[in-house]
């Protein structure tokens, strides 16, 4: 491989910029995960993520990636021929759905557009239906990555709380949890899905479930198979501080720093600088004249802004060209938006260069690959990343 000068643009929707002093936690020797060592970091971790999902419950640390904190939210608290409501916002929730159904659930999948977040008029009338409730969880992707779609909670909350339906609320929150608004306790989720390698900068290799009382009373009663995933085995555990099997202690160092710097920030100085990043950038694609795939406003996302190609030309092509050219990984379309599509992320570790930065590697590389466009949507974004309130408001318009 020839040297690369500078630093990679990694401006994927996740695995993340991990920001040094995080690195630099990780890198330390491994310790005995059954030392009064070990104990101290343990119980630090497992309080400190509280704060990061607001909740006052406990939440389970898993070595595992995404995937596992889904299969976990399932297993622990159902049994096979339950009914569960999910949604399909595009490829996460699709995914999330095949999962069901090979854990023998009986998923009823709302379908949706690929270019919104979920509905939560279909779900309320979903649930409104079942008047022998016989659906037993209702779950949601948060931040639909692959569309960059920002879904409605707390309006999924109200609708089972309207309905009087006492099914399980599940969230995956994998790419948008330390990046904006969210509230596992407040908003009364079930059980809330987190992953380490997206907005809590940190490597691959960590799934987060943050439960409820209620999901803890159905994890006595679920009989779905479960063994690694068991809550009770890691609640028991974790109560002193310590894990039923070895944990990835190295990424728990990372997470300490990662909490810490989370909270050095600001958590809402946090959603801000997602919030500027990502509107700054729908203003550039704006300007070039492209369609964002989220065709809502009030849902784009926070942390990803996925860009519909114009026809004819390939978004695999591009991102190609931009990553040789310019150094810089962009994310690719999944499922049926493969070539189609590409995506911004603007998640994590990043400042207003990193963005202002992203944005002109993508202005250029549309240059260099002779793809139609109005040239200066990079200096539209700059004005909004460098306060430039007019811009803002002409963005907007
Ligand atoms: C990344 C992601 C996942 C999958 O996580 P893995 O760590 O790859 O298993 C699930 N859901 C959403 C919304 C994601 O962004």
């Amino acid at each position: 491989m020839s040297h690369q000068p500078g630093r990679h643009f990694l401006q994927i929707p996740g695995p993340t910029n991990v920001p040094l002093p995080i690195l630099a936690a990780t890198a330390r020797p491994v310790i005995d995960h059954r030392s009064a060592e070990f104990g101290q970091l343990g119980r630090e971790v497992l309080a400190g993520i509280k704060t990061i999902f607001k909740t006052e419950n406990p939440v389970l640390i898993y070595a595992a990636s995404g995937t596992g904190g889904w299969e976990s939210a399932l297993v622990n608290t159902l049994q096979a021929g339950d009914r569960v409501l999910m949604y399909e916002t595009g490829h996460f929730a699709a995914l999330w759905e095949r999962m069901a159904r090979k854990l023998s659930l009986k998923p009823e999948f709302i379908r949706g557009d690929w270019r919104s977040g979920v509905d939560v008029a279909a779900i309320e009338a979903h649930l409104a239906e079942d008047r022998q409730h016989g659906i037993k969880a209702v779950c949601i992707v948060h931040n639909e990555t692959a569309t960059g779609t920002l879904s409605d909670v707390q309006g999924v909350r109200a609708a089972l709380d309207r309905t009087g339906h006492p099914a399980l609320l599940m969230v995956d929150t994998i790419s948008s949890l330390g990046s904006t608004d969210y509230r596992h306790d407040a908003w009364g989720v079930d059980v809330t899905v987190g992953g380490s390698q997206k907005g809590l900068m940190l490597p691959p290799g960590l799934a987060f479930n943050a439960v409820s009382d209620k999901a803890l009373a159905a994890s006595r009663q679920a009989t779905l198979p479960r063994a690694y995933w068991d809550w009770e085995d890691m609640l028991a555990a974790n109560r002193t501080g310590y894990f039923p099997q070895t944990p990835a202690i190295n990424l728990l160092y990372g997470l300490k720093v990662a909490i810490e710097t989370l909270h050095a920030e600001g958590l809402d100085a946090v959603f801000a600088r997602h919030a500027r990043a990502a509107a700054a950038t729908r203003a550039a694609v704006r300007h070039w004249g492209f369609e964002t795939q989220c065709a809502v406003p009030a849902q784009a996302s926070p942390t990803v802004t996925t860009v519909r190609m114009p026809e004819g030309h390939s978004a695999d092509a591009f991102r190609a060209l931009v990553l040789e050219r310019f150094n810089m990984a962009l994310g690719s379309g999944l499922g049926p938006l493969a070539d189609r599509v590409f995506r911004i992320g603007h998640i994590g570790d990043f400042n207003d260069l990193t963005i202002a930065g992203a944005l002109a590697g993508v202005e250029m590389g549309l240059a260099a690959a002779g793809i139609p466009h109005r040239a200066g949507g990079a200096a539209v974004a700059q004005a909004i990343l460098g306060g430039k309130v007019e811009a803002f408001r002409e963005a907007a318009e």
